[in-house]
């Protein structure tokens, strides 16, 4: 047998964990802000940082297809990635890289839409493109991070339009809300980019994309919605919306995170105790799950796991690739069992609340994204989605 060419099957060693994502879920959150927003307003799901955690790829077919017209997110590799799969539609790259002659080749060539913060940038890109280039144009109106200040942003947008080879397409901004939020900041921000669209129409100039909406301030105000939104976050779980806009509750994309036993044993140690990696009694049960730090575990769970659809407390933090397990009150966990870690089991349910109260984490989007690449993501289908597994789909 040669080791190398031999063929080894991977599933078969692979570490016993998964993060269960809802495709369903998500289709349904796009139908709801498809509804929410109306049929006129452009749709920009806003699938950074890997679709949240969840997969670009699957999720932007899956948002796409249930009724997003475009694709926005920070790193412009995401976008080279989403065309060498076949994705067709509209790319929004928002700043996150330092403008060269090779930024410009790559948005022209993977047709995606840069946006520019200087007019600096704006001149390379106008100097390199070799035919005209849709472009957006980013305005602060209140985050204080990136583009043009709202009141300067009708000339800079003016200076732009006159450039060889550039048209501004979109011209987008991201409020900044602090919590609990405040309607009198959001509204001076909002009023802020309605004047710079009242002084772009003065001018003249025709900017068809006017974007100003994320998760949180769609659920705030309806005045939020210009002519296109780009929601992110919303597409993944429940938005706990703080507004009185109604939102679907009881469903999240985030399905399940599970591992299993490969080890049980009773514990016998006499000595040492004080020094023991977690408060030993005599006799206790120890259960070890082959998930740990390196995998994303220390932001993931909530002090509990489920076993036989009871609870069991996690010994000692997680070490680099294990967690253990206090499985003392259930004496009948075995190997091979499955660990939940976020999810349902049995009649008891660990939710991804509990899981983001325990952590102090700001958001639920910060779960998945925790989850390391070193779990395999396990897609269920929209047509599945309930009770029902589809097979393990490839990423
Ligand atoms: C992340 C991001 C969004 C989406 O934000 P959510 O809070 O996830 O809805 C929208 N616009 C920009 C510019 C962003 O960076």
């Amino acid at each position: 047998m040669d080791p190398v060419s031999s063929t080894c099957d991977f599933a078969l060693h692979a570490r016993p964990n998964l993060f269960e994502i809802d495709l369903g879920a998500i289709a349904q959150f796009t139908r709801h802000i498809r509804e929410y927003v109306g049929e006129n307003v452009t749709v920009c799901a806003a699938l950074k940082c890997n679709a949240y955690g969840f997969g670009l790829l699957r999720v932007a077919r899956t948002v796409l297809t249930a009724g997003a017209d475009m694709l926005s997110m920070v790193d412009p590799m995401n976008a080279i990635e989403l065309r060498r799969a076949g994705e067709t539609v509209p790319i929004l790259v928002y700043p996150g890289s330092v403008a060269a002659p090779q930024s410009v080749r790559d948005a022209e060539m993977f047709d995606f839409i840069p946006t520019l913060i200087d007019l600096g940038s704006a001149r390379l890109y106008s100097r390199c493109a070799t035919k005209p280039l849709r472009v957006a144009v980013k305005v602060d109106i209140g985050q204080e991070r990136l583009g043009f200040p709202a009141e300067e942003a009708a000339a800079a947008i003016g200076v732009i339009a006159a450039l060889p080879n550039l048209e501004v397409h979109i011209v987008n901004a991201h409020p900044n809300v602090p919590s609990p939020p405040s309607l009198d900041y959001l509204d001076w921000q909002l009023d802020r980019f309605a004047a710079l669209c009242r002084q772009l129409e003065a001018r003249g100039l025709n900017v068809p994309i006017r974007m100003v909406a994320s998760s949180k301030i769609l659920s705030l105000s309806r005045k939020a919605i210009f002519n296109a939104v780009d929601p992110g976050q919303m597409f993944f779980g429940p938005f706990r919306a703080e507004g009185d806009v109604p939102w679907p509750a009881g469903r999240s994309a985030f399905a399940k995170l599970t591992s299993r036993l490969i080890h049980v044993r009773t514990l016998d140690r006499k000595e040492f105790l004080a020094q023991a990696p977690f408060p030993m009694r005599p006799g206790m049960r120890l259960g070890v799950m082959p998930i740990g730090s390196a995998d994303g575990m220390t932001q993931l769970h909530c002090g509990e796991v489920l076993v036989r659809g009871r609870r069991a407390k996690l010994l000692g933090n997680p070490s680099l690739e294990h967690t253990r397990l206090d499985l003392s009150e259930i004496e009948e966990a075995a190997v091979g069992d499955e660990v939940v870690i976020i999810g349902k089991q049995g009649g008891d349910k660990i939710t991804t609340e509990a899981v983001v109260a325990h952590q102090r984490h700001a958001r639920i989007a910060d779960l998945a994204m925790a989850i390391r690449p070193s779990i395999p993501r396990n897609y269920l289908e929209p047509e599945l989605s309930g009770n029902q597994r589809s097979s393990p789909a490839a990423q």
